[in-house]
C-alpha cells in the first residue's frame, strides 16, 4: 500500500471526476519545511507559531520571528502558506508572560483576545509576517474568531503596520490573503456575514468540536462528545462552505478531522477547498481523493445532513467506501 501512496508524489491532487483539491500540512516550525516536501504537499494550511514563542525566555524579536517565516515562505515556493497569528492561553502558556490564573482557561483571554490587548507584542509579529510576505505566498489567519468586530479590529492593526512600515520605509509586500479560522460555533452561524469581509476560512474542528459540544478536549471523561461525524458539527461546516464559496472565497480545514481518510468523502462531499494535516498523512490521502466521486461525495453529505447521530453518519461512510 505504501508504494501505491508513494506512486501519488509529483501527482496533481484530485477527486476521480477531476475537481482539485489541496491537500496541505500543518507545521510548528520551519524544521518541518523538509518533511512538507518530501511528502509533496500542495502548501502549508496551517503553520502553529506559537512554537516559536514556547520553550524560552523571552518574546521572539521581529527579527527572528522574520527569519523563521521568510525561511518557510521561501522553500514554499509560490504555493499557499498559511500563517496562523499567535494562539496561546487556554492551555498554551508562555513562561515570561504573565497571564492571570483563569476559571476556564479555554473560554477567556486567549489568541486573538490575548493579542488584542497586547498590541507591541501583536504588532510585532504582524511586522515580522508582512516583511515575510515578499518571498512568497502568505495567508494571515487569526484564531479563536467569535465576532466580526475582533476581525475588523485585527484588520486594521494590520493596516496601522502597512502604514509604520511605509513611514520607516522598510520593505514588506501588501500581497497576502487575510483569513479566520472557524472555532467558535458563534462565527460558523453568521459565516455569511465574515464571508463578505475575509479571503478564506480554515475550519479548526479540535476547538470547533470542543464549544460545540461543550466538551473539554482535553477530559478523557467526556471525551465520548468528541464527536467530529455529529450532524450537528456537519452542519456547522456546511454553512461556512456555503456562505464562503457564494462570495467566490475558499474554505480549509485544519484541525485533526482532515487528516482522518475515513472522513475524507464527507468533507469533498461537504465543499471544502483544502484540507490541512500532518505531513506524512498527505500522500495517502492523495490516493484516497482519487477513488472519490465528488457528485457521489455530495450525496453522502446530504444524507449525513439528514442523519440524527454520529453512529448513523459513520455507517453512511462505510458503506460508501465500500461501493468505492
Ligand atoms: C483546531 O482547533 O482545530 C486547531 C487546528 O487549532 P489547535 O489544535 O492548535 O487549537
Ligand atoms: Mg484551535
Amino acid at each position: 500500500e505504501k508504494s501505491l501512496w508513494q506512486s501519488c508524489k509529483g501527482q496533481k491532487s484530485t477527486t476521480k471526476d477531476f475537481k482539485d483539491i489541496d491537500l496541505a500540512a500543518n507545521i510548528g516550525s520551519p524544521d518541518d519545511i523538509d518533511g512538507v516536501i518530501a511528502n509533496d504537499g500542495d502548501g502549508i494550511g496551517l503553520y502553529r507559531t506559537e512554537f516559536l514563542y514556547m520553550g524560552r525566555k523571552s518574546f521572539p524579536t521581529e527579527e527572528e520571528q522574520y527569519e523563521s517565516y521568510k525561511t518557510v515562505l521561501e522553500k514554499m515556493g509560490d504555493k499557499p502558506v498559511v500563517v496562523r497569528t499567535l494562539d496561546i492561553g487556554g492551555d498554551k502558556e508562555l513562561s515570561y508572560f504573565d497571564m492571570p490564573k483563569e476559571l476556564n482557561p479555554f473560554l477567556g483571554n486567549r489568541a486573538l483576545r490575548l493579542c488584542l490587548q497586547n498590541m507591541d507584542m501583536f504588532k510585532t509579529q504582524l511586522r515580522a509576517l508582512l516583511r515575510a510576505a515578499n518571498y512568497g505566498n502568505l495567508h494571515i489567519m487569526f484564531p479563536m474568531i467569535a465576532t466580526i468586530e475582533e476581525f475588523r479590529k485585527a484588520k486594521a492593526v494590520l493596516q496601522e503596520v502597512e502604514s509604520d512600515l511605509e513611514t520607516e520605509q522598510i520593505p514588506f509586500s501588501k500581497n497576502y490573503q487575510t483569513g479566520i479560522m472557524i472555532e467558535i460555533p458563534a462565527a460558523a452561524l453568521l459565516a455569511n456575514v465574515f464571508a463578505k469581509e475575509v479571503d478564506f476560512f480554515s475550519i479548526g474542528t479540535n476547538d470547533l468540536i470542543q464549544y460545540t459540544f461543550a466538551a473539554d478536549r482535553m477530559n478523557e471523561h467526556v471525551s465520548y462528545l468528541y464527536q467530529p461525524y455529529n450532524p450537528s458539527l456537519l452542519k456547522l461546516i456546511q454553512m461556512v462552505t456555503e456562505a464562503a464559496h457564494k462570495e467566490g472565497k475558499w474554505v480549509g480545514m485544519c484541525g485533526e478531522m482532515a487528516g482522518e481518510n475515513q472522513a475524507l468523502p464527507l468533507l469533498i462531499g461537504l465543499g471544502l477547498d483544502e484540507l490541512s494535516m500532518s505531513a506524512p498523512s498527505i500522500l495517502k490521502a492523495r490516493y484516497s481523493l482519487k477513488q472519490i466521486d465528488s457528485i457521489k461525495a455530495k450525496g453522502l453529505a446530504d444524507m449525513a445532513l439528514q442523519s440524527c447521530t454520529e453512529e448513523e453518519v459513520k455507517l453512511l461512510i462505510d458503506a460508501f467506501w465500500n461501493e468505492v
